[in-house]
């Protein structure tokens, strides 16, 4: 096609764009599509929770005393469609996937039953992982911080009293990318700290992009309830399928808090 000056301007600015950058859809590779309607409804929930597939949150005190591990609940299992779409937001600059993905964080979180239940007459304290430094300078921002904002409201909308409270920071651990499970369960170790202490009982819901190992919940929740918080769970938006389990076995439905 011969452009001209008058087909340029009447393309408009997103064709405009295209024509320098050809977009492409993170999750299927779909041309002229930043993200198609498809792969987005890859995070439209329900939530369900996937604690028993995280290996690592063994190692979360509750476990190692006897009781439950702490609920996780994801919005997709982390392969395939959705996973490419994580990625190309994380660490591929593809920062206009935020507003999806929040979308998606918040009308999962309108479907927590459980929490929204739990935090009848009191308020949920949504706490975002926070992300280390020298990620945060390769995203240009806190990504994870637009979730648990994007959570907030969620659980607001869907009646529930709902804070953000930022109460936890990086301590200097190394940044995460390029380490293998085994290497990140050492990293995570002593990788966070309170920022501030949490109220004495207050609830908590902890926010997350993705569980692997889960050593990174499990480290958050331990600093939290060790420090006299009450951890109802975690919102991820997507959860790694341990290997050889069933394709369904995310979809275990929501339980009891
Ligand atoms: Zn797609």
């Amino acid at each position: 096609m011969h452009l001209t000056a008058t087909t340029v301007v009447g393309a408009g600015l997103r064709d405009l764009a295209r024509l320098v950058v050809p977009v492409r859809c993170p999750g299927c590779g779909l041309w002229d599509e930043p993200l198609c309607s498809r792969c987005a409804h890859c995070f439209d929930g329900p939530p369900q929770r996937c604690e028993d597939d995280v290996p690592r949150l063994d190692r979360d005190p509750a476990r190692l005393r006897g009781l439950d591990p702490l609920p996780v609940w994801a919005l997709a299992t982390y392969q395939g469609e959705a996973r490419g779409v994580v990625v190309a937001w994380k660490d591929r600059g593809r920062r206009d996937l935020g507003r999806p993905l929040e979308r998606a964080a918040r009308r999962g979180a309108r479907r927590l039953d459980d929490v929204v239940q739990a935090a009848r007459g009191t308020a949920v304290h949504v706490v975002g992982v926070p992300t280390g430094t020298a990620a945060r300078r390769r995203r240009g921002g806190d990504l994870v911080a637009g979730l648990a904002s994007a959570v907030v409201d969620g659980l607001v909308r869907a009646g529930a009293d709902a804070r953000a409270a930022p109460l936890l920071r990086r301590a200097g651990g190394l940044d995460q990318v390029g380490l293998g499970a085994r290497a990140r369960g050492r990293n995570t170790a002593g990788s966070y700290v309170l920022a501030r202490r949490p109220a004495p009982g207050a609830l908590h819901l902890l926010v997350d992009d993705v569980v692997t190992t889960g050593s990174t919940l499990a480290a958050c929740e331990a600093l939290v309830s060790g420090s006299g918080g009450l951890v109802l769970g975690a919102l991820v938006l997507a959860a790694t399928p341990s290997p050889g389990r069933r394709t369904s076995s995310v979809a275990k439905g929501g339980t009891g808090v």
